[in-house]
C-alpha cells in the first residue's frame, strides 16, 4: 500500500510529480534518537540531496529491502545531513524499521518537494496538525515572520519542540491513532484580514476541513493548504463476499432488492 498522498490544494501538482519516478539518492543512517515516546529522530547522510527551501518540504523514504515509498518532512538539511522525525504508531513498514537499530542501514531517499505557499498579502498564519505535522510546523514557525497560531494534537509532551514563544494550543488525541482536528478547526476563531491556513494529518479529518473551508469560510484556494498525511484504517473491515449466489437465491425466493441487499450486508458482517 502506498502511504497517503499529500492531498492538498498546493500539493496537487507536487503529487503528480511524485508519482512520476522521482530521482533517488542513496542514504546511510548515521544517528537515531528517541525524541519522545512516539517520535524518533533519524539523521541520514544523503550526498547530493538539495533543499527546495519550501518550509514544509518532504522526501520519499524507501527502507532497505522494500520498494514502497513513505513520505517524511525534511526537519533540516545541512550539507549531506538530513534529519527526519518519524512517528511510531501501532504497525507499519517504516515504524517497524525505525523501531529497531537502523543505524548503518542504507535506505533510499527521493528528491525534496514542498507546497507551503502563503499569498503575498497574508498578514497571519494558522497551523493545525497532529504528530506527523510537527516537523513541518516547527520549521514553519522558526522561519516565518507572520503572526502565527498553532494547534497541535499530540500524544506526547513536546514542550520545547516548537521555537520559544510560539503561540500553541496543545490538544490530546481522542484515542491512540485517532484525531478530532476537524472539530477543533470548526471552532477556531478566525483572525481578521487575509492570511494563510496550513494543516496536515489524518486524511478523513483533512477532507472534512477542506469542505468547511470551501463551504463555510469560503476561502479562495490560494488561502489554504490542507494535506492528508496518513489514512486511518477502520479496525473492522467488511468480509469479502460474492454477491452473485445471494442475489440469485434471493430472487428465486421472490425477495425484494432491499431484502437481498440487507442479507448481503449481513453476510459481510455489517
Ligand atoms: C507530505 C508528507 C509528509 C509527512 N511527514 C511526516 C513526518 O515528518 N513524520 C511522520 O512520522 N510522518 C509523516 N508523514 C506521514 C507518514 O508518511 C505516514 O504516517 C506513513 O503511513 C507511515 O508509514 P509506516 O510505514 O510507518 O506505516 P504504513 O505501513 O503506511 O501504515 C500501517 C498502518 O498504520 C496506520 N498509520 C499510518 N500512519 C499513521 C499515523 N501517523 N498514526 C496512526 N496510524 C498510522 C495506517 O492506517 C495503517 O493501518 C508525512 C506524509 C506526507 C504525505
Amino acid at each position: 500500500m502506498l502511504a497517503g498522498p499529500p492531498v492538498g490544494t498546493g500539493a496537487a501538482l507536487a503529487w503528480v510529480a511524485m508519482t512520476a519516478r522521482a530521482q533517488r539518492y542513496n542514504a546511510v543512517v548515521t544517528r537515531r534518537e528517541q525524541v519522545s515516546a512516539h517520535l524518533v529522530r533519524l539523521t541520514l547522510s544523503v550526498p547530493g540531496l538539495e533543499s527546495t527551501g519550501i518550509l514544509d518540504e518532504w522526501v520519499g523514504l524507501v527502507v532497505p529491502g522494500q520498494f514502497q515509498v513513505r513520505y517524511y518532512t525534511v526537519r533540516s538539511l545541512d550539507g549531506d545531513d538530513l534529519v527526519l522525525d518519524v512517528v511510531l504508531h501501532d504497525v507499519g513498514l517504516v515504524t517497524e524499521w525505525v523501531s529497531g537499530d537502523c543505524v548503518g542501514d542504507s535506505p533510499e531517499v527521493t528528491a525534496a518537494q514542498g507546497s507551503f505557499s502563503p499569498p503575498p498579502g497574508a498578514a497571519w498564519l494558522l497551523l493545525v496538525g497532529d504528530l506527523t505535522a510537527m516537523p513541518a510546523m516547527a520549521r514553519i514557525c522558526a522561519a516565518s515572520r507572520l503572526a502565527t497560531r498553532v494547534w497541535a494534537e499530540v500524544p506526547d509532551d513536546l514542550t520545547g519542540y516548537l521555537p520559544d514563544g510560539t503561540d500553541v494550543t496543545w490538544l490530546e488525541p481522542p484515542a491512540e491513532g485517532r484525531s478530532r482536528l476537524a472539530e477543533v478547526v470548526e471552532g477556531i476563531e478566525w483572525p481578521d484580514g487575509d492570511g494563510y491556513f496550513w494543516m496536515a494529518g489524518e486524511s478523513a479529518q483533512m477532507r472534512a476541513i477542506r469542505k468547511h473551508l470551501m463551504r463555510e469560510r469560503r476561502l479562495p484556494n490560494a488561502a489554504y493548504d490542507v494535506m492528508g498525511y496518513w489514512r486511518a484504517v477502520s479496525a473492522r473491515q467488511p468480509r469479502v463476499v460474492d454477491p452473485g449466489p445471494i442475489w440469485r437465491a434471493g430472487q428465486a425466493a421472490g425477495k425484494s432488492d432491499e431484502q437481498i441487499w440487507a442479507e448481503y450486508d449481513e453476510a459481510r458482517g455489517g
